[in-house]
């Protein structure tokens, strides 16, 4: 008998149908002998309907009341899953993050887990019933308040319940069979990847393959939780997070084929539209204004990406500092920069939200030129302009203008012979919001 924690997401109990269909997927788990637990996300689009609503009432809403607001989307489907289990007359009780044991720090909107202590839940399954938890939220012990832990942070809760069961296996299920080498909406003809490395998974969400969130990844690689993407509208395998990158690497291949072990190994090609890009125009090319400039802006909250900075014309002495950050980070960190324009002496501000960002994730890229080389000449072939350029030891990502992305994504999958020979991917619900 296995120790089970299965994760829906929004996509897969949009409406009272999908609710009874996932409800048969976890009474089939029980019946066969599993101890399950399962966490839940809000119906469909339910969290950015809410979002919506407070910007309704006021733009910059108390982060406090908004973490309440968002909380109630997962309260919604918990109790509507539990009761459609009850009917099919397997027990399940439905659960708060606050009664799951999900302990959080107090910062409201993005909180990160410091403890999870699940005596309801052990208590629960040890009577032979399903216990179901509402994703994404915790309390705060500072104040008791409810806590959000970010955007998809519904996948967290599943890995961190998994670490704090000691589950045997945490199951993903998503709206589409796994984590594929590209987005498959962008890309129809992406490859299903079978097995990927904590590693490159997390670069690979890191850089915007919303499958799984990047916490839930590095949660689930602290504590070794096996994790396996898979879609709950069909019965096949889906992908299977686990292992390090040198596992990728067959320690009995035979000599002579050291070259080709050591040849990169690409993962997929991640894009993410998230975005903005700040310029500050004209600043004094003098020690000690990137420090300044970054001191505002980190004063900001801001989670900065890329930085590039351009050589200063030799007659003016100025130079221009580009960076990228989210764009819900956007506007506090304009205001705060204009507040010091005086005081720092840069000239303007520049603010772009129209730009997309394309990451190609694989071992062993910096030592390999050829890389580059390839996605470059496939952006160029198709048109594409580059804006910014990082690399890093297993990612190379540019910026482009965001309605050239999808393309870009596309060329770069071909490039790199990634584009499967075995037709379309499925997918199956979801509106990609
Ligand atoms: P859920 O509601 O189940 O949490 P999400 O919308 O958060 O689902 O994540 C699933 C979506 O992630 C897919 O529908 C797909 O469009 C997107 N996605 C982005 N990159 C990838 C990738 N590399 N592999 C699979 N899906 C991806
Ligand atoms: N409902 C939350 C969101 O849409 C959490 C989640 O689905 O994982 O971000
Ligand atoms: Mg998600």
């Amino acid at each position: 008998m296995a120790l089970v924690v299965q994760k829906y997401g929004g996509s897969s109990v949009s409406d009272a149908h999908s609710i009874k269909r996932v409800a048969k997927r976890i009474a089939e788990a029980r019946r066969a002998g599993n101890d399950v637990v399962v966490v839940v996300s809000a119906m469909g689009d339910t969290t950015d309907e809410l979002l919506d609503l407070a910007a309704q009432i006021t733009p910059l809403p108390p982060q406090r009341e908004l973490d309440i607001l968002l909380t109630a989307g997962e309260r919604i489907s918990m109790s509507l899953l539990a009761m459609a289990i009850n009917n099919l007359g397997v027990k399940a009780k439905s659960f708060t993050g606050q009664q799951a044991g999900l302990i959080t720090d107090a910062v409201h909107g993005r909180a990160r887990i410091v403890d999870v202590v699940p005596s309801r839940i052990r208590e629960t399954i040890s009577k032979g019933q399903v216990a179901i938890v509402a994703g994404f939220q915790g309390v705060t012990t500072d104040t008791n308040d409810v806590t959000t832990l970010g955007r998809g942070g519904s996948d967290t809760t599943a890995v961190a319940l998994a670490a704090g069961l000691q589950a045997d296996v945490c199951e993903i299920y998503t709206d589409v069979d796994g984590v594929f080498t590209a987005d498959p909406r962008i890309v129809p003809n992406a490859r299903k990847i079978e097995r990927v490395t904590y590693e490159e998974m997390l670069e690979l969400a890191a850089s915007g393959a919303k499958v799984l969130a990047l916490r839930s990844v590095e949660y689930a690689r602290r504590y070794g939780v096996p994790v396996h993407v898979r879609s709950s509208f069909s019965g096949a395998t889906g992908t299977l997070v686990v292992g390090t990158y040198g596992d990728r690497i067959d320690p009995n291949a035979p000599s002579g084929e050291e070259e080709q072990m050591e040849a990169p190994i690409i993962s997929g090609v991640a894009h993410d539209r998230s975005e903005a890009k700040i310029t500050v125009v004209g600043v004094p090319d003098v020690p000690g204004m990137a420090a300044r400039i970054f001191e505002v802006v980190a004063g900001a909250g801001a989670n900065i990406d890329m930085i590039v900075q351009n050589v200063s014309a030799a007659a003016t002495g100025l130079t221009d500092i580009s960076f990228t950050l989210p764009q819900g980070d956007s506007p506090a960190t304009m205001a705060a920069l204009t507040a010091v324009q005086g005081e720092i002496g840069f000239a303007s501000l520049q603010f772009d939200d129209q730009i997309g960002k394309l990451s190609l994730v694989g071992a062993g890229m910096k030592s390999h030129p050829g890389v580059s080389a390839r996605l470059f000449g496939a952006l160029r072939d198709a048109g594409i302009n580059i804006e910014m350029i990082s690399t890093s030891e297993i990612r190379i990502s540019v910026v482009t203008r965001a309605d050239s992305l999808d393309d870009a994504v596309r060329a770069v999958h071909t490039a790199f012979d990634l584009d499967s020979a075995e037709g379309e991917a499925v997918v199956y619900a979801g509106t990609g919001r």
